[in-house]
């Protein structure tokens, strides 16, 4: 971006000013003590020549010594000068390089908000615009049918009903994922996990019945500090996926462990996998792995698992996933314990 390019300028020229402000100053201060050192070196002799009697046999050449040390002096000088203004160069070109490396470090982490900023803009509009076009050419393609009947018109409106119902959803995940993402949980609160697992578990039951899905839980109590909405709500997310993309007749396993500090939450399904290429990109913000299986499979739009890291990060916790495509998958959170 532009923009950034004339921040990075700015933010060089800035640095290198402070640099040369400093090598300057510390050059002018180098050059008056030597200069003085150099003429206080000088004055000694010219103090023992003024003492001597002008028919003193050595006054002459004592007097010629002066001149040529006088000149050497002065020499020295102009070579100092010339070292120091050599210096200054050498500073100013190195701290050019230097400081157009470093205002490029210090923007890039902005630049990449920014770039992400405007990402997830053209994508939220994206997916905003397509159910309005949708609902827009039905409505349109009605008008202009002069023989529009009611089972018709019955028709329009439950389709575009149901892409309400799509806009609607999209909304929601949202303005939740804007609440988790600006959200600073400060009122956390001793919550016994497994509470929480049975919580999650029973808003998504009717669709692992629906599927014939067998949920297996291997797990003792232990407390964590959360908050009981955001956490049922992240495992929500996390359950209802495994069972969006798990075969009928198969297994979710949720098991937790105990470590030193901290609990590992795993759930482990039999689905249909990731790809190794979409590993990476599985918690971004609208990302869906082969996007024309999933949206018409799982009517998802890629907010979940954004939602999901924003929960756990917002309780100090991480979240990652293993899986192999066709293989199933395991999603692991690591929770700080009480
Ligand atoms: P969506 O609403 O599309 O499910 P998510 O953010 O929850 O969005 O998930 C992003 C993508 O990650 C999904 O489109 C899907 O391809 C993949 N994914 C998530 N969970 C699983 C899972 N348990 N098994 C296979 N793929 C999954």
């Amino acid at each position: 971006m532009s923009i950034f390019r004339s921040a990075s300028f700015k933010l060089t020229v800035f640095y290198v000013l402070i640099v040369m402000i400093i090598s300057v100053s510390f050059s002018v201060v180098v050059y008056q003590i030597s200069s003085n050192e150099i003429g206080t070196c000088m004055n000694r002799p010219a103090l023992y020549i003024k003492g001597l009697s002008n028919d003193n046999p050595i006054r002459s050449l004592a007097n010629e010594l002066e001149r040529m040390r006088g000149e050497q002096i002065g020499q020295s000088r102009n070579h100092l000068l010339t070292n120091l203004i050599n210096f200054n160069l050498l500073i100013l070109v190195l701290s050019s390089v230097a400081s157009y490396f470093f205002a490029r470090r210090a923007l890039r982490p902005i630049e990449e908000m920014m770039e992400a900023q405007s990402r997830f803009t053209a994508d939220a509009s994206h997916e905003l615009k397509t159910p309005l076009t949708a609902m827009k050419s039905e409505i349109e393609v009605s008008l202009r049918d002069k023989k529009l009947g009611s089972a018709q018109a019955k028709k329009l409106l439950v389709s575009n009903l149901e892409e309400i119902g799509k806009l609607e959803n999209l909304s929601s995940a949202l303005l939740e994922l804007a609440r988790y993402e600006n959200k600073s949980e400060k009122n956390l609160e001793a919550l016994s996990l497994s509470e929480v697992l049975t919580s999650a578990f029973e808003k998504v039951e009717k669709f692992a019945k629906a599927k014939n899905i067998e949920f297996e839980t291997d797990f003792s109590d232990l407390k964590v500090r959360a908050d009981m909405q955001s956490l049922t709500e992240l495992f929500v997310v996390l359950f209802d996926n495994s069972i969006k993309y798990s075969p009928v007749k198969s297994k979710i396993t949720v098991s937790y462990k105990k470590e030193m500090r901290h609990v590992e939450i795993k759930i482990k399904d039999e689905g249909a996998g990731i790809k190794k290429e979409d590993l990476p990109h599985i918690f971004d913000r609208f990302y869906r792995a082969d996007a024309s299986r999933n949206k018409a499979q799982s009517g998802g739009y890629g907010l979940g698992l954004a939602i999901a890291k924003s929960i756990v990060e917002l309780h100090g916790g991480t979240i990652s996933v293993s899986s192999k495509a066709g293989k199933g998958s395991i999603f692991t959170v690591k929770l700080p314990l009480l």
